[in-house]
């Protein structure tokens, strides 16, 4: 499960500080696809970030499980996050050099998990790109390139998958293809996640939505 307890951040720019999160309290059962929603500005990113161990909060508690990342060292959090939790971004954030499985392979190398190749090709077949393993980022459409990334999220069996705007950068079509099967292969695993989107039809598309805004978190 992921449960935040007074969730708090500020950034300071010159002498202002702007407090984007000002207290988030949520309980998110294991297995469980929520959706996150509001306005552009209202901190879903920064949201996703913290929940990533990409920045961090200024108080609270975030625990996954019963591990909180709050007071975790950043050395910690490094191997907390890379065994525990995974993020698809908009941009695909692929390594340009490495074709599509070996992306994939270095989710699993870097953990030092056994079989990285046979677990990879198993993840983007699952994905439906087992006709792509070779091919580069240069040489992938934008929905493989996602694929891919999404196959690289999953293949480490995370406890928390974190999505922000997954589709956001594919047309309306691909988009929906690429989502079709984000929630085939989250449903099948039952891997809990968090879905950051402008979309009402794709919020639509979990168990449970929330709205950000006014730095808080509320059910709807
Ligand atoms: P969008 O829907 O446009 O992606 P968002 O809900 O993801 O918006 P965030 O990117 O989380 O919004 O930003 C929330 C607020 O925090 C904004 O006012 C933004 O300017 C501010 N902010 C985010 N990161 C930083 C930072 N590193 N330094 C200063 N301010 C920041
Ligand atoms: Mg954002």
């Amino acid at each position: 499960s992921l449960i935040l307890n007074d969730v708090r951040k500020s950034f300071h720019q010159g002498d202002v500080e702007i407090q984007v999160l000002k207290g988030l309290n949520v309980n998110i059962e294991p297995g469980q696809i929520v959706s996150i929603v509001g306005q552009s500005g209202s901190g879903k990113s920064t949201l996703l970030s913290i929940l990533a161990g990409l920045e961090r909060a200024d108080r609270g508690d975030i625990l996954v499980d019963k591990a909180n990342l709050v007071p975790m060292t950043e050395q910690e959090l490094t191997l907390f996050r890379a065994q525990n939790i995974s993020i698809v971004f908009q941009q695909y954030h692929l390594i340009a050099h490495l074709t599509a499985l070996e992306n994939v392979m270095l989710a699993l190398e870097i953990l030092k998990m056994e079989n990285p190749r046979v677990r990879a090709e198993e993840a983007l077949r699952e994905l439906g790109l087992g006709h792509r393993l070779e091919h580069f980022p240069s040489q992938l459409s934008g929905g493989e390139c996602q694929r891919v990334a999404i196959a690289r999220a999953l293949v480490v069996k995370p406890k928390i998958l974190l999505a922000d705007e997954p589709s956001g950068n594919l047309d309306i079509h691909t988009g929906d293809k690429v989502m079709d099967v984000f929630f085939d292969v989250i449903r099948k695993h039952k891997i809990t996640t968090i879905l950051v989107t402008h979309s009402e039809a794709l919020a639509k598309r979990c168990e449970r939505t929330l709205r950000l805004e006014d730095g808080q978190l509320r059910e709807r």
